[in-house]
C-alpha cells in the first residue's frame, strides 16, 4: 500500500468529476517537516505552535522562537504555512504556568481567550513570526474564536506588532494572511462582517465536533458515540460552506476528520476543496478522492438525509462497494 501511495505523491487529489482538492499536512515540530516533501502535501495546513512551548520549561525567547519559524518556513521552500498562534489552556498546562484550576478546561480559559486577556505572549509570537518571514509571506491563524470580536481584536494585536516591527527595521512580510479557526458552532453563524474580514476560515473539526454534540473528545465513553457523518454535522458544515461562500472566504478543514478518507470525501462532498491531515493520510486520502464522482457523492449524502438516516456512512460505503 506504501508504494501505491508513493505513486500517486506527485499526482493531484483530482475526483473523477474534475474537481481537484488541495491537500496539506497538519505539523507541530521541525521534525515534521521532512515530510512535506515525502508526503506530496501542499502546504502546511495546520502548524501547532503549542508544541515549541510544551517541551520547554520556560516561555521561549522571542529570538529562539524567531529562529524556529524561520527554519520552518526555509523548509517549506515557498509552501503555505498556516502559523496557528498558541493554543493552550489549562488542560495543556505549560510547565512555567501557573495552573488554573478551572472545573471545565475544554471550555475554559483556553487558546485566543487567553491570548486576548493576557497578550504579552501572544504580542511576542506575532513579533517572531514576523521577524521569521522576513520579506516572505505570512499566514497567521488564531485559534477557538467564538465571536467577530475575538477575531478582529486579535487581528488588530497583528496589524499593530506589524507596525512595531516595520519601526523597529524589519523587513516586513511580503503578504498577510489573517485567518480564524471555526471550533466553536458559535462562529458559523457569525456576522457576515467575520466573514469578510477573514482572509480564510479552517475548520478545527476536533473542537467542533466536541462542541456541536456536548461530547468530550479525551473521554472514552462518549468521544465515539457520534459519527461524524451524523447528518447533523454535515448540515453545520453545509452551513460554514454556504456562509463562506456569500462572501468569497476561503475554507479548509484541518481536523484528524480530515485524514480518515470516507470523512474526508463526504467533507469535500459537501463542498470543501482544501483538507489539512497528518501526512501519512495524504496517500490514502488521494487514493479514495481519485477514485470517486464527488456529485454523486454529494447526490448519496443528499438521498440518506432525505430518507432520514441518522448517519450517511452506511449509504456513502455502499455505494463505495459500487465504484470501480
Ligand atoms: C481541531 O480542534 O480540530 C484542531 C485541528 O485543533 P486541535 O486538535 O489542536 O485542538
Ligand atoms: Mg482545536
Amino acid at each position: 500500500a506504501q508504494e501505491r501511495y508513493a505513486s500517486l505523491r506527485n499526482l493531484p487529489a483530482q475526483a473523477r468529476c474534475g474537481t481537484t482538492i488541495s491537500l496539506h499536512m497538519n505539523a507541530g515540530l521541525m521534525a515534521d517537516l521532512p515530510s512535506l516533501e515525502g508526503s506530496g502535501a501542499e502546504g502546511v495546513g495546520l502548524f501547532r505552535t503549542e508544541l515549541q512551548f510544551l517541551i520547554r520549561n520556560q516561555v521561549p525567547k522571542r529570538g529562539e522562537l524567531a529562529a524556529l519559524y524561520a527554519r520552518v518556513l526555509d523548509a517549506a521552500k515557498g509552501r503555505r504555512v498556516a502559523f496557528r498562534t498558541l493554543d493552550i489552556g489549562s488542560d495543556k498546562v505549560l510547565p512555567y504556568m501557573k495552573p488554573q484550576d478551572e472545573p471545565n478546561p475544554a471550555m475554559g480559559w483556553r487558546a485566543i481567550r487567553l491570548g486576548l486577556d493576557k497578550p504579552g505572549v501572544m504580542r511576542m509570537q506575532l513579533q517572531a513570526l514576523i521577524r521569521a518571514a522576513n520579506g516572505r509571506p505570512l499566514t497567521v491563524m488564531f485559534p477557538f474564536v467564538a465571536q467577530l470580536e475575538e477575531y478582529t481584536q486579535a487581528r488588530d494585536h497583528l496589524m499593530r506588532a506589524l507596525d512595531t516591527e516595520g519601526r523597529l527595521g524589519h523587513t516586513l512580510p511580503s503578504k498577510i494572511e489573517v485567518g480564524a479557526m471555526l471550533e466553536t458552532p458559535s462562529l458559523a453563524f457569525a456576522p457576515r462582517k467575520f466573514f469578510e474580514l477573514a482572509d480564510f476560515v479552517s475548520i478545527g473539526g476536533n473542537d467542533l465536533k466536541q462542541f456541536f454534540f456536548a461530547a468530550d473528545r479525551e473521554n472514552e465513553r462518549v468521544r465515539r458515540r457520534y459519527d461524524t457523518l451524523n447528518v447533523s454535522f454535515l448540515g453545520l458544515i453545509e452551513q460554514i460552506v454556504r456562509r463562506c461562500g456569500e462572501t468569497g472566504t476561503p475554507l479548509s478543514f484541518c481536523g484528524e476528520d480530515a485524514g480518515r478518507p470516507i470523512e474526508a470525501l463526504c467533507i469535500a462532498a459537501m463542498g470543501l476543496r482544501t483538507l489539512s491531515m497528518r501526512p501519512a493520510s495524504i496517500g490514502p486520502v488521494k487514493h479514495l478522492l481519485r477514485r470517486v464522482d464527488l456529485g454523486e457523492a454529494r447526490s448519496v449524502i443528499d438521498a440518506a438525509r432525505e430518507a432520514g438516516a441518522q448517519s450517511v456512512r452506511s449509504a456513502v460505503m455502499d455505494w463505495l462497494t459500487t465504484q470501480g
